[in-house]
């Protein structure tokens, strides 16, 4: 028997489906750009699950307690005490995001044109790493490419080709190694235990350090848990604690498994050193590391989310949504990555609209097409996404050309997952007529967020 949402609901915010002649004039105010539609036009809006989750009753009377001293805040020692408790690392420091974290870390360990390695690096990390002249490479599997095999692990890293490019390119060229869990731009998939266990050991053996793009550590924990030999007695807790034990440090965007709406953290086990060096950097970029970016209310609100977040009646909802969302599109034909990721369902465009070329961007042309359907706002993750080549400027085909559901956290119920399948099956029937799109205006850098696009004639 399928279980219901285990919270109940205190709040609630309305939403309003406009008529669709008013979603067809937003959209074409939008430039045919899901990015630039406002939130009021939207009806569920699936662009996200970065910081875009509901918090808990615990959580906002968390944020009546939040300690707004400058310097040595009580929730600062609140949030040390869970994230040493929970990852077992010895030093925490607080940043505003994600990215926040990144840019206080990366820029210590990256010499001029090293490498850094990962599974399939984040945006914002990668920015980062090249911000800091380094160069961003990815070395996860193959079968993370192939959307129609399902594989319980598709994040995980490619050992052999680990250990070839860590041969031919050499030690002294490479700067660290991030395994990004669960592996967002692969479709939310996880990495398991033994391919993290395995990658430590040949980092060990070459001495590479080795680092965790944390965001989705949860998540990737049920995983492990519910998918992977002898762990489905272990907690939740346990199986972090092992995640964490390969790696030496970590970032994470404290926006999702954290489920809260803004607020990140660095986590480093025990290099002193490292960690007396990111105090000093975060003073200028963050603030003091008591607060590292956030109000003090922030801090205890992310202090108890990291306990929910583990939660594991809470991630057998999490993850059973996306699985129910994704069954409910499979059994009705649409094409998606599988199996389900942990945060999000990946539709696979060049399977849905066939007769779209990558330069048309079959997955953006899809999203506004949900969007004049049915109200719903989905994000492309293709090659309008990927952009131009910075030497030719040519335009760079994607791998894969998807359109990403992304669930918040606690928001949504099984109700709106029947609706955004439904929207999207009778989609499948009107197809052909959908059209692609071509660029109108494009800004040089991040395009994707505000560029103008026009529908193809
Ligand atoms: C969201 C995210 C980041 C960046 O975090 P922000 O909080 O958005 O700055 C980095 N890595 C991964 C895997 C993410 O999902």
């Amino acid at each position: 028997m399928r279980k219901p949402e285990p919270f109940k609901i205190k709040m609630v915010e309305p939403i309003r489906l406009i008529p669709r002649e008013e979603r067809i004039k937003a959209l074409e105010r939008a430039g045919y750009n899901p990015f630039s539609l406002r939130s009021d036009d939207i009806f569920i809006d699936l662009l996200t699950d970065s910081g875009t989750g509901a918090m808990s009753d615990r959580q906002w009377a968390g944020m009546m307690m939040g300690d707004e001293s400058y310097a040595g805040s009580r929730s600062f020692y609140k949030l040390e005490a869970a994230a040493q408790d929970i990852f077992g690392y010895k030093y925490i420091i607080p940043a505003h995001q994600g990215r926040g974290a990144e840019q206080i870390l990366f820029p210590q360990m990256i010499k001029k044109g090293q490498d850094v390695l990962g599974n399939m690096h984040f945006d914002t990390t990668m920015a980062h790493i090249e911000l800091a002249g380094g160069h961003a490479v990815n070395l996860v599997h193959e079968r993370a490419f192939d959307t129609t095999t399902p594989h319980p692990f598709k994040g995980d890293f490619d050992l052999e080709k680990l250990e070839d490019y860590i041969k031919t390119r050499g030690v002294e060229n490479i700067a660290f190694l991030i395994m990004t869990i669960t592996c967002n731009s692969a479709g939310g998939q996880p990495v398991s235990m033994a391919n993290m266990r395995a990658v430590s050991e040949i980092c060990k053996k070459y001495g590479i350090r080795v680092f965790i793009d944390a965001a989705r550590f949860a998540e990737n924990a049920y995983f492990i848990k519910t998918r992977e030999e002898g762990y489905k007695d272990k907690s939740i807790k346990e199986i972090v604690r092992e995640m964490f034990s390969y790696a030496e440090g970590f970032t994470m965007s404290a926006k999702k498994d954290a489920i809260v709406n803004m607020g990140g953290l660095v986590g480093i086990k025990d290099d002193e050193e490292l960690y007396q060096s990111t105090r000093s950097i975060v003073v200028p970029y963050e603030g003091f590391p008591t607060y590292g970016g956030l109000a003090g209310r922030d801090i205890e609100a992310l202090a108890v989310g990291l306990y929910e977040g583990i939660d594991e009646a809470y991630l057998e909802y999490r993850i059973a949504q996306i699985e129910y969302l994704g069954n409910r599109l499979i059994e009705g034909g649409v094409p998606i990555q599988t199996p389900p990721g942990g945060h999000a369902i990946f539709v696979d465009a060049k399977k849905f609209l066939p007769h779209i070329p990558y330069y048309q961007f079959p997955a953006q042309a899809l999203a506004n097409a949900l969007y004049i359907e049915s109200g719903i706002r989905a994000v492309e993750i293709g090659s309008f996404l990927l952009g131009r080549d910075p030497e030719t400027g040519e335009q760079r085909e994607a791998d894969m050309e998807l359109m990403r559901l992304t669930i918040p956290r606690r928001v949504y119920t099984n109700s709106h997952m029947d609706y955004i399948a439904d929207s999207l099956i009778a989609l499948l029937d009107k197809a052909s007529e959908i059209k692609g799109v071509e660029i109108e205006y494009e800004p040089k850098v991040l395009r994707h967020f505000t560029a103008k696009l026009r529908p193809v004639k």
